[in-house]
């Protein structure tokens, strides 16, 4: 079989341990790979590189395009950038898949019949870390969700559950509340669903859905979700599948992919013999099935079923009177490389089949009409006792001819016209101008006044509405 070019990392803490009993196992189940190794992580942060990755390593990722990571450590103290992302944003990988199965009842667990994948959007939402002190007392962080990030992952998310002979795709979402981010993701997926008829679909409120993943994950087949949401369900559902040392997770994007464990660098267990490979191996098998050969993904996945069912197990995973040997990491490989070959008697066998890596088209749409209709502009503001009568009393004064105030926000609670005094007030206002037919110069005209004026704006949001559809929220409030 042709080798293919795979990038490995060994990373920190127990990282090298788990890489060395992960490619043992590789190589016992014949595995055709041409390994480059590179340096990341720990070290090359404190040798000055921020986001922990020296150049020569991404010469290394570009060329081969699969990268199979152990996890690293983040140096504590400010100014570090997270290598994952750093990653997951610089190659383009969309999105990130990471299947959860229950093993019981040799991996112990509440929820014998789970067995769900989360496909969760890797690139954008909060993880963007745009953020912003803007006032004495207010910070912000930039969400950003867009139609192209979202219709990838959700695409994805449904050719998945369609390749693997899945059932149901949950997307989960709060747009009830973030109507046009969330709101946009939802649509999407609800446009995306109604071409995949043989698939069903459903979509819950994230604070409900996590809750019933919680409590009842059989009920789940694929999830999708926003980067944040699903970073968060992703760790409910690993832990509650029984262990964290056991999942492992894949990083799919349009020209490269990356595989690793869901856990980090378990820095008090390193260079003991004692951590669980479980988790890396499963993303090397993720990995062979990406790079074409299932054959050996399958060998792989089907003797290490057998080991868990036999009960030999990591110090993780093992207890008193159900297990039947305590492994070290490298007799744990030992122990899946003498069952190549075997099947599972309890745990149910599988059949990996070769499987072309999914290609996602974005249907090409045509640009919506866009027409500007205001602007917010944000003031920094703690004079007149913060009363927003007063603020608008100022502010209605400096109107150039084509802007009116018609509102004012605190923290997005209406407060002028018609606020209540009940409503606690920051020093950050959201002051809203609208007109007919703005032009850009007539917003440059009321900064001018507004500055002019003595008052501080720290920023501006333009109101556009496309089609004739607003593209801003209204102010919450009576
Ligand atoms: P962790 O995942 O390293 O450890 C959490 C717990 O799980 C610990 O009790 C640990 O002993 C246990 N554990 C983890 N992997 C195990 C394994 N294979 N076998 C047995 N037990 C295992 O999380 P943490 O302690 O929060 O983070 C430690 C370091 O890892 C930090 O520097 C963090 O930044 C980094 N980290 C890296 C990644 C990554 O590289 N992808 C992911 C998460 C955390």
């Amino acid at each position: 079989m042709k080798r293919t070019p795979i990038t490995v990392a060994y990373g920190d803490g127990i990282g090298p341990e788990i890489m060395r009993a992960t490619l043992r196992v590789l190589e016992a189940a014949g595995a055709a790979l041409e390994i480059e190794t590179i340096e990341i992580g720990e070290q090359q942060y404190l040798r000055g590189h921020s986001s922990g990755i020296p150049p020569e390593a991404w010469e290394s990722l570009r060329r081969t395009r699969v990268f199979l990571k152990a996890p690293i450590t983040t140096p504590l103290g400010g100014g570090y950038k997270s290598l994952n992302v750093t990653i997951r944003k610089t190659l383009g990988l969309f999105a990130n898949v990471r299947p959860t199965v229950a093993y019981a009842p040799y991996i112990p667990t509440l929820h014998p019949q789970m067995d769900l994948v989360i496909v969760r959007e890797n690139e954008e939402d909060l993880y963007g870390g745009i953020e912003h002190r803007q006032t004495e007392e207010v910070v912000q962080c930039l969400k950003l969700i867009t139609r192209p990030g979202s219709e990838r992952v959700i695409r994805y998310a449904f050719e998945y559950a369609r390749l693997y002979g899945r059932k149901k795709v949950t997307a989960m979402t709060k747009d009830n509340i973030m109507k046009l981010t969330d709101g946009l993701f939802h649509k999407v997926f609800e446009e995306v669903a109604a071409e995949y008829p043989d698939l069903e679909h459903e979509h819950l409120i994230i604070d409900i859905g996590s809750a019933r993943l919680a409590d009842t994950p059989e009920i789940f087949d694929v999830i999708v979700t926003p980067n944040l949401y699903g970073d968060i369900l992703s760790d409910i559902a690993a832990q509650i599948a029984g262990s964290v040392g056991m999942g492992g997770s894949a990083n799919i994007g349009e020209q490269a992919a990356m595989f690793e464990a869901i856990h980090g660098s378990a820095p008090p267990l390193a260079g003991k013999d004692l951590a669980n490979p479980s988790g890396l191996l499963q993303a090397a098998v993720m990995m062979l099935v990406h790079i074409g050969q299932p054959e050996v993904a399958e060998r792989i996945q089907n003797a290490w079923l057998r080991t868990l069912e036999e009960g030999l197990h990591t110090i993780d995973i093992y207890r008193e009177g159900h297990s039947r040997a305590r492994l070290g990491t490298q007799a744990f490989a030992d122990a899946v490389i003498e069952r190549l070959g075997q099947h599972p008697e309890h745990l149910k066998p599988v059949s990996i089949q070769a499987q072309t890596p999914l290609k996602i088209t974005l249907p090409t749409r045509h640009p919506a009409r866009k027409e500007l209709t205001g602007v917010d502009v944000f003031l920094a503001w703690s004079e007149d006792g913060r009363n927003p009568e007063r603020l608008a009393q100022r502010l209605k004064a400096l109107e150039p001819p084509s802007l009116q105030l018609n509102m004012i926000t605190n923290r997005g609670t209406k407060v002028w016209p018609g606020g209540f005094p009940e409503t606690f007030c920051t020093d950050h206002w959201r002051c809203r101008f609208q007109g007919e037919h703005p032009q850009p110069q007539d917003i440059l005209e009321l900064l001018r006044r507004i500055s002019e004026a003595g008052l501080e704006f720290i920023k501006t949001e333009n109101l556009y509405t496309f089609d004739g559809v607003p593209g801003f929220s209204l102010g919450q409030g009576q």
